[in-house]
Parts: structure tokens; C-alpha cells; sequence
């Protein structure tokens, strides 16, 4: 097995002993990691309060994490900035069947890693932008319209503007 780097998967056996209302703050901070098998987040951090209830682990805090995407206009790769808050109780001891997301295993591994998966992959924009003003790629020749104006967008297409002029300005009366 290759040792992978599993920062969220919390070992809270030091929890399970106590009392209902104890209470643990932890702190993350990682440059680059890979949330499940799949995404790939750099520049996470996040602050979480583990709670001991009677029914388990409640786990409520944020993270903060930038994704590789792509801009939908322009197709350039860029990094979203992604937040993300959770407040969900974990359930010890496990049920059965067990549910792996909201559960802390007989092992007492507490593992955050696929619940804020999917969390974080809910908080990215459908249609990410690399800037609110991207300008797109021009549909007939396909350049890059933020590098350069190739001279087709006056004819290919008009421009939408959000805010219309209109010059029905009346001078004021009296
Ligand atoms: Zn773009
Ligand atoms: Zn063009």
C-alpha cells in the first residue's frame, strides 16, 4: 500500500471516553493533497470543533480550498476558490448497516475525507469563470478574445450588454 497522505481521516478514540459535551478544536492546513481519490485541492486550510454528544461526534467548521478547473468561456486552466461549511453529526458506535459517510468506525477513524468531497465538489460553480469579465474564445476563429481582438466579434455576433443606455432622459420640470 502506498502511504497516502490522509489528513482528514481523524483518529477521535481520545473522544469515544468522554462525556457528552466535551470538546476539541482542530486546525488544517495543507498545500497540496488530494480530497478522495479523485480531487485534487491545493492551498486547503480550515478550522473544525469536534463535539462529543450522546449519539457520537458532532463535527462543525468550514475549509477553504482552491480546485484546478477550467473557464468555461475561454477553456483557460485556473484555480477556483472553493468554501465550504459542515455541520454533521457522526455516529458512534456505528449502525448497522453502516453508513460510511456519517459514521466513526469501530476503528474510531472519524473520516471526513468523503463527506467534504462531496461537499466541495457541490460548492463549485457549474459554469466557472476565470474572471466575471472573461470574453470568451471568438466563435468563428477561436481566439483567445481576453489576448487578443481578431476583428471578427463586431460582425460575428452583438454584443449583449447587461445595462442598456437608453437617452429618454426628460429635463426636469419647472
Ligand atoms: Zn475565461
Ligand atoms: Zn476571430
Amino acid at each position: 500500500m502506498p502511504n497516502i497522505h490522509r489528513p482528514l481521516r481523524l483518529n477521535v478514540g481520545f473522544m469515544l471516553n468522554q462525556t457528552a459535551g466535551y470538546v476539541r478544536v482542530m486546525d488544517f492546513a495543507e498545500d497540496k493533497f488530494s480530497i478522495g481519490p479523485d480531487l485534487r485541492v491545493t492551498a486547503f486550510s480550515g478550522q473544525i470543533q469536534l463535539g462529543r454528544t450522546p449519539q457520537g461526534v458532532i463535527v462543525q467548521g468550514q475549509f477553504a480550498a482552491t480546485l484546478p478547473t477550467e473557464c468555461v468561456r475561454c477553456l483557460k486552466p485556473f484555480a477556483q476558490s472553493v468554501r465550504t461549511h459542515l455541520q454533521d453529526l457522526f455516529v458512534y458506535p456505528p449502525p448497522n448497516p453502516i453508513d460510511p459517510l456519517l459514521a466513526i468506525g469501530e476503528d474510531a477513524i472519524l473520516d471526513l475525507e468523503p463527506l467534504l468531497r462531496e461537499y466541495m465538489l457541490l460548492d463549485v460553480p457549474m459554469r466557472p469563470l476565470c474572471t466575471p469579465e472573461c470574453r470568451g474564445l471568438c466563435p468563428v476563429c477561436g481566439t483567445n478574445l481576453n489576448l487578443s481582438d481578431c476583428g471578427h466579434r463586431s460582425q460575428a455576433a452583438p454584443p449583449s450588454p447587461s445595462i442598456r443606455i437608453t437617452s429618454s432622459a426628460q429635463p426636469p420640470e419647472g
